[in-house]
């Protein structure tokens, strides 16, 4: 594994598994994991983390400067067409109305 980084999780290296154990007797650590540089997880956190768990810790960690990058201070709209339709349910023949949230092309 010639092409990886360091798993960015910032307690990777606290959990008890064996295949972090690195070192002789005596001298044992638990390291941070590699993670390996591929063509499926180039454009996503899996290449900078090892497990969701690590993701999570990093991101609950680091949240007020992750959010201060790209900042939200208005919502955002979708525009919608809602349309309420009369259903029958296949399972027992009962009716009922069914909302429908019909998206709008907007282009
Ligand atoms: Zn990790």
């Amino acid at each position: 594994m010639s092409n990886f980084v360091w798993c960015h999780g910032p307690t990777c290296h606290g959990q008890h598994t064996q295949d972090r154990i690195r070192g002789v007797k005596g001298s044992k650590v638990l390291r941070t994991r590699k993670v390996a540089q591929t063509y499926y997880n180039q454009n996503s956190f899996y290449s900078k983390f090892c497990s969701n768990g690590c993701y999570n810790a990093f991101a609950n960690k680091h949240i007020q400067e992750i959010t201060a990058i790209a900042p939200r201070t208005e919502a955002l709209e979708t525009p919608v067409n809602v349309v309420k339709e009369q259903a029958t349910n296949s399972w027992n023949g009962q009716t009922y109305i069914e909302t429908k949230i019909i998206a709008v092309d907007n282009n």
